[in-house]
């Protein structure tokens, strides 16, 4: 029956955050042991939150603790200004999972005094303290509260800085004792140029130095993080008993050992074997994945997804997959830099239900992996769009009043009114299916070779393919536009983003730091200052207020090919000079006149720049032997009950 549940999305808002809820539609209709399947990935999906609290931070968890201490059992007055500011710190911690925030990786500056923290720590039961072993609370203080309350002590989570010891003044916990210099020569020296198939080198380990000695400790089973580890394993060997098929039953397995042993190689098969499952109705994700959080690229924060197939909506991803050869045929890219067959393009859109670790509660919307270049080039990725994220992100914010203010004149209004919902998931799916996956390194290319600034750039080279494809014919050939002019909400949305309203997300005085903000500003001021004199595109002024023009859409296509073609030679090459002149000028620097003008006209509209999402809850039911009967899902937790719920039950480090 297809009605309309009164479905609350907002949940909460503090800061510059709000929290969403998401959907699980179909969820009630799936088999009993698909149910089972989702339930126990779901744990999964749960039991390496704390890792990845460790990662963003060495002293993440035992601050968490310690503030959580308090929250619970607080003697005072909870309605006072210093009660609420410590409640809104908590609150951050726990979006962030950890003391610096998840974006701009700047640490949070409490709004409430050291001694409040002091006298509420001193008010409770020591038993409630987070405290080592013959550890004091005063001891605890001593060593937490600097960390907590000096701006200067460990600033940043991750620095980019160029010129800097990005190791060294990085808070990321990957590295202890070690410099750039060292960690970079530690990994030189396991690499070999003539191996075909290298493993991803330093991705599930902590590179530490000990009595002078430079070694790995191993995230895994018996190594680092293993209390967590058991348990993930645990939920995955109950995952196998009940899964779909043999391929994806080989898939958890291979996850396992993976997990047992450390073992790279392991992960490459179990990647492999995981791109190639394309039958599964419910997949995962479940591991060290992603290396933003690493200043050098190298070691992936923890993180989890599981979901089914949204199998109506997948038609559309299947569409673009099917004429993966042409796109990359048709490409602006030098010939020398396309692949000749691209292998196995799989996409497909999915329903999230269940968020974990470096995916939760902030999230992201596609998903492109592995993300091994050998394994990309020779097999394939597999690649998703996740529809009912897309869709709370967007019911969510009808009518905030954003559009109105930003957009400069009713004609791009309607354009975005009919449109911008559609091509924005379609530049999502074009960037996730075709942008990732297209293209290759020139033989003899490190894969790491453009160093802090790869990540920018491959983000960059996704975005424009997806760009520059949106407006050619085949989008209208095929049926996934409506029209020629559909293309151009989605321009105009990137444009205004790049140039504009993504700098909401960014402090007065700040650059920007992240990889896939840089890439939105290089692509959108490379296209300003190249199509300046001709007036492609512009900023304008009206009534004080900037906003973005675009005279000429068929020829900012035209500058988008230009600028894919280049990004793909200096990826193809590795060509590292290029790509940090490219990215200094264009993506890091921001004009600070024009971003207090943001800013200030943001404000008014009291949005929250940054989302992220409450989990469903699911209950199962077992019968006498312990076999799940059924599964029931409900959307009634809030935010704090969630994440004392996680913290007391996923406490695993
Ligand atoms: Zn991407």
């Amino acid at each position: 029956m297809g009605e309309e549940k009164n479905f609350m999305y907002s949940v909460d808002w503090f800061a510059d955050l709000e929290i969403l809820r998401y959907d699980v539609p179909g969820f009630d209709s799936l088999s009993i042991s698909r149910k089972a399947l989702v339930y126990y990935l779901s744990q999964a999906a749960l039991e390496g939150r704390d890792i990845l609290f460790d990662q963003n931070g060495k002293y993440n968890l035992r601050i968490r603790r310690l503030l959580e201490a308090v929250y619970l059992h607080f003697n005072g007055e909870r309605d006072t200004d210093e009660f609420r500011a410590f409640e809104v710190y908590l609150k951050r911690v726990w979006f962030a999972n950890g003391i610096y925030h998840h974006y701009s990786c700047d640490k949070f500056t409490p709004e409430f005094s050291q001694n409040f923290l002091e006298n509420a720590l001193k008010d409770l039961d020591v038993s409630f303290l987070p405290l080592r072993k013959n550890e004091t609370a005063d001891e605890m203080i001593a060593e937490l509260f600097p960390v907590i309350f000096d701006a200067s002590l460990y600033p940043k989570r991750v620095n980019q800085t160029d010129g800097e010891d990005l190791v060294q003044t990085s808070a990321a916990n990957y590295y202890d004792g070690v410099t750039q210099k060292e960690a970079e020569a530690f990994y030189a020296a396991m690499k070999n140029a003539d191996d075909p198939e290298p493993v991803m080198y330093g991705l599930n380990s902590r590179l530490v130095k000990e009595s002078g000695v430079v070694r790995e400790q191993i995230w895994k089973i018996d190594g680092m993080y293993s209390a967590a580890i058991e348990k993930i394993v645990y939920w995955l060997d109950k995952a196998e008993a009940v899964a779909e098929n043999e391929q994806q039953r080989n898939v958890i397995r291979l996850l396992m050992a993976y997990y047992k042993s450390g073992d790279l190689k392991i992960f490459d098969e179990y990647s492999i074997a995981w791109l190639k499952d394309t039958s599964s109705f419910v997949d995962f994700v479940n591991g060290f994945i992603e290396t933003y959080g690493d200043p050098l690229g190298m070691k992936a924060s923890w993180e989890s997804i599981v979901n089914f197939k949204d199998v109506k909506a997948t038609v559309r991803t299947e569409t673009i997959s099917r004429h993966a050869q042409w796109f990359e045929d048709n490409s602006p890219v030098d010939k020398r830099f396309k692949k000749e067959t691209v292998k196995g393009v799989s996409a497909k859109v999915i329903t999230a239900a269940m968020l974990g670790g470096d995916l939760y509660p902030s999230t992201a919307i596609g998903i492109n992996l592995p993300n091994s270049n050998w394994i990309r080039s020779m097999h394939g990725s597999k690649s998703v769009t996740i529809g009912n994220l897309t869709d709370a992100y967007n019911k969510a914010s009808k009518g905030n009043g954003f559009r109105e203010e930003f957009v400069y004149g009713e004609e791009e209004k309607e354009l975005l009114e009919k449109y911008a919902d559609l091509t924005g998931v379609l530049h999502t799916d074009l960037h996730e299916c075709l942008g990732h996956g297209s293209g290759k390194l020139l033989q003899g290319t490190d894969p790491d070779a453009l160093k802090a600034y790869g990540a920018t750039i491959e983000e960059a080279r996704a975005d424009l393919f997806g760009l520059y494809y949106l407006a050619d014919n085949k989008m209208v050939d095929l049926g996934l536009l409506p029209d020629k002019e559909a293309y151009k909400a989605e321009y105009y949305t990137y444009m205004m983003n790049g140039l504009l309203t993504q700098l909401v997300r960014i402090e007065p005085g700040c650059a920007i730091e992240e990889a896939h903000m840089h890439n939105r500003q290089l692509i959108a001021r490379w296209c300003l200052a190249q199509g300046q004199y001709d007036h492609i595109v512009e900023l304008v002024k009206r009534d004080g207020k900037t906003f973005v023009r675009i005279n000429d859409y068929a020829r900012l296509q035209l500058l988008f090919g230009r600028l894919l073609a280049e990004i793909q030679r200096i990826k193809s090459e590795g060509d590292f000079e290029a790509a940090r002149s490219m990215v200094e000028q264009y993506a890091v620097n921001v004009d600070p006149v024009l971003h207090a003008e943001i800013l200030e006209r943001y404000r008014k509209l009291h949005i929250a720049p940054y989302k992220g999402f409450v989990n469903p809850v699911y209950t199962p039911e077992t019968d006498a032997s312990g076999n799940i009967t059924d599964v029931r899902i409900s959307y009634e937790e809030g935010y704090v009950e969630q994440m004392l719920r996680y913290s007391r039950d996923y406490s695993n480090l």
